[in-house]
């Protein structure tokens, strides 16, 4: 089937969420945990794919971040369709491989899911029993992406997903609008659109009518990179929701290149890998897939997996 140069490029940037994320999860991976200062006293800048460090891992390996992505990309393509109970059902097959990563809120719920809660539930009853400080994670933000390349242009099918799948394991309501919010980011970008606008204008109407829950923080956040006020500000680095999406926000849309929004948002350290894997979808986003560095590419192993999945899910939008 012939594309046409608008399409072609929509292609390139649906493929470069996906493969940003992958390469942003694999270069942090090693200095998940560390220090900014940590990290430069050891490697200087990490630019390259290093092995062992953090979780001791060979060079190129990526972490709960993609390995949850790709459980939601593998149900939306198998299925045609969002099928909660089948992505719960996903997410309890990769918990039972022993992953060498995984986030508390995630376990937590996916032990509730094994004990037979439902899908629509489990993520619920593991929030109300978590105190404030420990309830809003970035573990459903990291792995949301893939709605963005299946309904770029179905905001309404964005916003519904977003906030489902973010409630598996991370009901907050900073964490569901996180996810909306940048899912619609993302796709805007995937248009070629300027991102923010629309996004955020849809999200306050359809919080207006009670279809999704109000955030102030979220929306304080993304406002913050929006207008540039941001700058100067301290980003932190931290497995918080809010500031994960505000850094990373903040890195995609600003740097000149893919690799350095992603170098940056890595070296930050924290939870490197997965600042590394938000910003590096938006940055693919923004920049194509065609713009990641080809010795970032060559070492992940799931690139081919990735990309069939990605030309699937890109017919969900063209159909
Ligand atoms: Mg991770």
């Amino acid at each position: 089937m012939m594309m046409t140069a608008k399409e072609t490029d929509m292609m390139d940037r649906s493929l470069g969420v996906f493969l940003g994320l992958a390469c942003g999860d694999a270069l942090g991976r090693p200095v998940e945990f560390r220090t900014s200062h940590g990290i430069e006293d050891e490697y200087g800048t990490v630019t390259e794919m290093h092995g062992y460090g953090s979780h001791n891992q060979p060079a190129g390996t990526i972490t709960d971040d993609t390995d949850l992505a790709l459980c939601i990309a593998r149900s939306l393509a198998e299925n045609g369709e969002f099928d909660g109970e089948d992505i719960a059902d996903r997410f309890v097959g990769w918990y039972d491989d022993g992953p060498f990563d995984i986030g508390g809120t995630t376990s937590g719920a996916i032990r509730r899911l094994k004990t037979g809660e439902a899908w629509d539930s489990a993520g619920r009853s593991e929030w109300e029993q978590s105190n404030e400080g420990s309830n809003a994670g970035n573990g459903s933000l990291m792995r949301t992406a893939p709605y963005s390349i299946a309904y770029t242009d179905d905001f309404g099918a964005i916003l519904d997903y977003s906030l489902k799948s973010s409630a598996i394991t991370h009901a907050d309501p900073r964490c569901q609008a996180s996810c909306a919010i940048y899912n619609m980011v993302l796709a805007d970008l995937i248009q070629g659109n300027l991102p923010f606008d629309v996004a955020i204008g849809t999200y306050n109407l359809a919080a207006r009518k009670g279809d999704v829950p109000e955030s102030g923080e979220v929306m304080d956040a993304i406002t913050s990179v929006k207008t540039g006020e941001i700058q100067g500000r301290r980003l932190e680095n931290s497995g918080y929701v809010v500031s994960t999406l505000q850094t990373s926000l903040y890195h995609g849309l600003t740097a000149d290149t893919a690799e350095d929004a992603i170098v940056n948002a890595v070296n930050m350290g924290g939870d490197a890998d997965t600042i590394g894997a938000v910003t590096g979808a938006l940055a693919g986003a923004r920049f194509g897939a065609s713009s990641l560095p080809d010795r970032w590419l060559s070492e992940i192993d799931e690139t081919d997996e990735i990309r069939e999945l990605v030309h699937t899910l890109y017919e969900f939008s063209s159909n």
